[in-house]
């Protein structure tokens, strides 16, 4: 019988293909001894699982630096890295010598220890450490007893993964040949998972409940990346739906190709700059190819979530100095770590706090962290000399002006230092700011005067404002950011960058989201930063209206007193326009 679960949807696109459940990595191994002449065997082949383990692990981590760039790839080093830890297998030794136990079950009985104590901590900050200590469990188990944790090796085609949670080493190992999408039982938008599936170009939907319990393995399924749906065993008529959805959503793709050398204007000849979102410097010729003309926002905590030491002024600077390469003179603004939330350090996941959203993180975690900061302020710095002009400098989550001149004069110091050493610099750099807490908003006009640029962040302007996490899938359907509190913020900030004739972009995921597009414009926004997928519907939509109109919506918009009602109506307004991205989805939007 037809099975639809909802989830949230975290990367585009329709899959259609069988259940491939991807077991709870959770197993029990039971305790069997072994006869102390066995002892030697079981140190020997711990040692030849681990050994393998790592070799595998660096076979992975050498595709993912092949496919995603070496950014991605480091959280296989610092999968490798647990392994080589001897700390952390001294101890399974030393329980096979004094228990005479086999070494499946020091294993097992080990990282079940470490586990447990990163979860007794109770932190959500924690819950990566977790998961990374499951997937290297079992790893190791499969090198030492096989079966179960080799299912992945016996994937038929078209498998769609559903899991209870997928960590980031999953998602990569994935062959995506093989694969054609993924569906996760917990998470939330901005998780990592879900930053791999969409930079992976694969749809997956996260945080649909019960969905790995649920379905049976080979049962035919569709995943609906567009709508967040998952439907199991669907009835002859839907699978008609989605295969006609799928052509059209084909068709529609090749049509927008044709846009590819067209200039990004509306009907009545205002240039909207459509700019890109990344999270690694090698996703730009893709921005590019799509229609970016530029990188409007560079998440560089990517930086950090993906290796287990801190980067050096170095390794920012390769990884700056790759983008402005890359770029080849288009602008770049490069956001200060975002940190914390639900993006840690290892020295952030050791100190967990009580409510991480509303804590130390981003711009208040750089200006209590002031040796990391710097090097990678000296580390712009350095990489903006390589192209004056086209690198502008972001301080995230800024919320009160004595933070933003706090931010600004420590940077003034770092330059002074670099001219001091000789080290040539762009020293007109611009400095901006998000928008993306409602205090930063609605002080938009006092933040004018100090900032260079605004870029508007609605992820979390959206949460802070409505308080809703937007990680949290208990609460995904009062996430709105078409609320008419989120809008008046908007309106407001545009208006202050105006006023004061400062740029002010977005770069948050509405501005991607097509239904969006017609209100930004109208508020008055001329420049849009988002993922690659999104950037070509972007532009064939903006080329199909005009300023007018799109402010006679935003007015529009503003008269509703209810979220589903704004939501609604610009939906409609767009779907007249474009209606191919709309228009015979199998399930209504
Ligand atoms: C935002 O908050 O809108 C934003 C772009 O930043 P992030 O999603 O990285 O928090
Ligand atoms: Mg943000």
């Amino acid at each position: 019988m037809e099975t639809v679960l909802r989830g949230i949807a975290v990367s585009p696109g329709i899959a259609i293909g069988e259940v491939f459940v991807l077991d709870d990595q959770r197993r029990r191994i039971p305790r069997r001894l072994v006869p102390a002449s066995q002892v030697p065997d079981e140190h020997r082949r711990l040692d030849a699982a681990l050994a393998a383990s790592i070799s595998e692990l660096m076979v992975i981590r050498e595709r993912t630096g092949k496919e995603l760039g070496d950014e991605a790839a480091k959280i296989f080093a610092f999968h490798v890295g647990m392994l080589a830890d001897r700390t952390l297998t001294r101890p399974m030794h030393d329980q096979i010598d004094r228990e005479l136990v086999t070494a499946e079950y020091a294993v097992f009985t080990g990282m079940t220890a470490l586990a447990e104590r990163f979860t007794s901590l109770g932190d959500a900050a924690f819950k990566t450490k977790v998961d990374d200590v499951h997937d290297l469990s079992a790893r190791v188990l499969k090198h030492l007893i096989g079966e179960h944790t080799t299912k992945l090796a016996s994937l038929k085609h078209r498998a769609i993964v559903l899991a209870r949670d997928l960590t980031p080493s999953q998602a990569a190992a994935f062959n995506r040949s093989q694969v054609l999408g993924f569906v996760t039982d917990t998470g939330g938008r901005t998780g990592h998972t879900g930053i791999f599936a969409r930079a992976m170009q694969i749809p997956a939907v996260v945080g649909c409940l019960n969905a790995s319990v649920e379905a049976v393995e080979g049962t035919p399924v569709i995943l609906d990346g567009d709508s967040g749906l998952v439907i199991l065993d669907p009835e002859e008529k839907t699978l008609a739906k989605y295969h006609a959805w799928q052509e059209r959503r084909r068709l529609f793709s090749v049509s927008l190709k044709e846009l590819a050398d067209l200039p990004c204007v509306t009907r009545d000849g205002m240039p909207i700059d459509l700019q890109g979102n990344i999270e690694f410097p090698e996703e730009i010729p893709n921005i590019l190819s799509s229609g970016g003309h530029g990188v409007g926002l560079y998440r560089t905590e990517f930086l950090y979530l993906t290796r287990d030491s801190q980067p050096t002024e170095e390794d920012h600077f390769a990884a700056y100095s790759q983008c402005v390469k890359l770029l080849d003179g288009r602008p770049l603004t490069i956001r200060t770590m975002d940190l914390g939330a639900d993006k840690y350090t290892q020295d952030q996941a050791e100190n967990p706090e009580r409510n991480p959203m509303l804590g130390c993180r981003s711009i208040r975690y750089c200006l209590q962290n002031q040796p990391m900061f710097k090097a990678q302020l000296r580390a712009i710095l350095r990489a903006a000399a390589l192209r004056p002009d086209t690198v502008r400098i972001m301080f995230p989550l800024v919320t009160t002006q004595d933070e933003f001149r706090r931010a600004r004069f420590f940077l003034n110091d770092v330059m002074e230092d670099l001219r001091e050493e000789g080290v040539p610099i762009d020293s007109g750099i611009k400095v901006g700011m998000m928008v993306e807490v409602p205090a930063a908003a609605l002080c938009a006009d006092a933040f004018a005067h100090q900032a260079d640029f605004f870029s508007i962040g609605t992820n979390d302007l959206v949460q802070y404002t409505l308080a809703v996490d937007r990680t949290n899938e208990l609460v995904a359907g009062m996430y709105n950011p078409a609320s008419p509190a989120v809008v008046r913020l908007i309106a407001h900030t545009v208006r202050a960058g105006r006023d004061a004739r400062i740029p002010v972009s977005c770069c948050g995921e509405s501005a991607g989201e097509l239904e969006y597009t017609m209100l930004l414009l109208g508020l008055g926004l001329r420049t849009l930063s988002a993922s690659a997928a999104s950037l070509p519907a972007l532009k064939r939509l903006i080329r199909s209206v005009t300023i007018e109109q799109c402010e006679v919506v935003a007015e529009k918009a503003a008269t509703f007193d209810s979220d589903v009602a704004v939501s609604s109506y610009l939906r409609d307004v767009t779907r007249k326009i474009i209606p191919e991205a709309f228009d015979g989805r199998a399930v209504d939007v």
